[in-house]
């Protein structure tokens, strides 16, 4: 499962995000999180990184990209991926495509978290993390009972440098001018799909899985009508070989099959219900006629023995 989660800072995406590793156990890569984790570790490239992040613009694309190949080599993103906060516009998002396509393995989903401005400003210039065990809150939404200090472990709230007004301001400014026009890039590709992401957590969640679930099942089924059709084909060549035809006829019913069961397995497992019922109904008969049977037995015996 490749998927784009798409969203303004503060949609919750990267909740979202977190939540769908745990599901689906594929790797969330958040571009955001791993420039963090360079301008924490002072490496070149945090450097080069702080300045644009701690302003609320986007960093270079040459750097951000060079992150993500490195990140998508590596042995987990082989079985899929969620890409949290990357791409954050066109060109990024082309170099992806080309990226992806070049391993043959394109982009199946662009899930767009969608939440109104306003929330978004309470909800990125509210929050707050405990600096001891990493909790979050919301001095609007969901404040402390003592303000500054964590519930859960009474460690001291801290505001992430880039979540002052100022600068949410101007991170949402860059995402309308710069990431907003994805959703279009994405739209034309056939790709895009968008849930609504306000209300409880695990409801947004639920609408979230429900659209990659939907997403997902006819990309299984046209893979498996690919396989299939693969097999269909060997038979026709097998017959056009001269190969028994009895035999291509069998290989073609079993693509055939094959399509049928995953477009519709319910009917698929009616079908052999339906199939294995005569047997169930001839062995009700067997045991309904067993008395007379058994009585039969008894009363020949009788016979014989008057004899
Ligand atoms: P995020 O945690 O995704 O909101 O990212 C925090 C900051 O990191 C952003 O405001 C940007 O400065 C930078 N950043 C994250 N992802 C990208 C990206 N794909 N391209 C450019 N800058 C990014």
């Amino acid at each position: 499962m490749r998927i784009v989660l798409l969203g303004a800072p503060g949609s919750g995406k990267g909740t979202q995000a977190k939540l769908l590793i745990e599901k689906y156990k594929i790797p969330q890569i958040s571009t955001g999180d791993l420039l963090r984790a360079a301008v924490a570790a002072g490496t070149e490239l945090g450097k080069k990184a702080k300045a644009a992040m701690d302003s609320g613009q986007l960093v270079a694309d040459d750097v951000v990209l060079g992150m993500i190949q490195e990140r998508l080599a590596t042995p987990d993103s082989k079985g899929g991926f969620i890409l949290d906060g990357f791409p954050r516009n066109i060109p990024q998002a082309q170099t992806l495509d080309a990226m992806l396509a070049r391993v043959g393995q394109p982009l199946q989903l662009a899930l767009l978290v969608d939440v109104d401005i306003e929330v978004l400003m309470k909800r990125l210039t509210g929050r707050r993390t405990c600096g001891s065990c990493g909790a979050i809150y919301n001095v609007y939404y969901t404040p402390t009972k003592v303000p500054g200090k964590c519930d859960k472990c009474g460690g001291s709230l801290q505001h992430r440098s880039d979540d002052n007004e100022t600068t949410v301001r101007n991170r949402l400014k860059v995402y309308e001018e710069q990431t907003a026009p994805l959703v279009s890039y994405y739209k034309a590709q056939g790709k895009l799909r968008t849930a609504r992401g306000v209300g409880s957590i695990s409801d947004i969640f639920k609408s979230i899985s429900d659209i990659i679930e939907a997403q997902m099942r006819p990309l299984a089924a046209a893979g498996v009508a690919v396989s299939a059709a693969a097999s269909a084909g060997q038979a026709r060549a097998a017959s056009a070989r001269g190969a028994a035809p009895a035999a291509a006829k069998k290989a073609l019913k079993k693509a055939a099959k094959k399509v049928a069961k995953k477009a519709a397995p319910k009917k698929a497992a009616k079908k052999v219900a339906k199939k294995a019922a005569p047997k169930k109904a001839a062995k009700k008969v067997a045991k309904k006629a067993a008395p007379k049977k058994a009585a039969k037995k008894v009363a020949k015996k009788a016979a014989k023995a008057k004899k």
